[in-house]
């Protein structure tokens, strides 16, 4: 699975255009801008993929201004946790909230849970809950290429934030690190809703949070 990270908005949410065998999804539409949506739709054209899902990590509003854009372009909705709904239908409220303006995407038709499974190409990607910094947090993994794209849970050095948010939990959260991605294994390449790339292992060895989490 070869993965396409984009950094988009005043809020720099990262936007994934995952791809295999011609097959694409693509996680976290963050573009805020006509001009951040073509360069999105400009990589889609020049691999000649085809894109099979739309995906949403979460539904805070730095991961969803440019949802509506696809939707039309693509003829779907975003799938997401079902948590994510009533985010959504506020999605002016959370706009609002933070200064920004945002075109509400569609309220998600279909939606995942623990252990579904998202396909294209030849990669089948397995949702795992993990929630924490919001209820709706999911993250979708690879096993067989040791990738996963997580959202706002695990960053490098830091984790997602629990204030000044709706339903947030720091122990939650730090569940879904040490009980969900840390047994991925050390050699998992994580893609995170902010700041670059980082792997497993970085984290579990350099990241203060997780250290304390684990009680080391
Ligand atoms: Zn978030
Ligand atoms: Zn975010």
């Amino acid at each position: 699975m070869q993965v396409e990270p984009f950094t988009f908005n005043p809020f720099m949410t990262n936007c994934f255009l995952c791809h295999d065998q011609g097959e694409a999804v693509l996680i976290d539409a963050s573009c805020d801008t006509e001009a951040e949506c073509v360069e999105v739709m400009d990589v889609i054209k020049e691999h000649g993929l085809d894109l099979c899902h739309l995906l949403l990590t979460h539904a805070h509003v730095d991961h969803i201004f440019g949802c509506r854009f696809f939707e039309e372009q693509f003829g779907q909705r975003f799938k997401a946790h079902e948590a994510a709904v009533p985010f959504i239908e506020r999605a002016d409220e959370q706009a609002t909230a933070f200064g920004v303006e945002v075109e509400s995407p569609s309220v998600p038709t279909t939606l995942l849970a623990e252990g579904d499974t998202i396909s294209f190409g030849d990669v089948t990607l397995e949702i795992l809950h993990t929630p924490g910094h919001s209820p709706d947090s999911i993250s979708f993994v690879h096993r067989p290429s040791r990738q996963a794209v997580t959202g706002d849970v695990l960053f490098q050095n830091s984790i997602g934030r629990t204030q000044g948010l709706p339903e947030t939990s720091r122990t939650q959260l730090l569940n879904s690190i040490t009980e969900k991605l840390l047994p991925l294994g050390d050699d998992f390449a994580i893609y995170s809703g902010h700041g670059p790339a980082t792997t497993i292992g970085r984290e579990r060895t350099q990241n203060p949070f997780v250290q304390e989490a684990i009680g080391k």
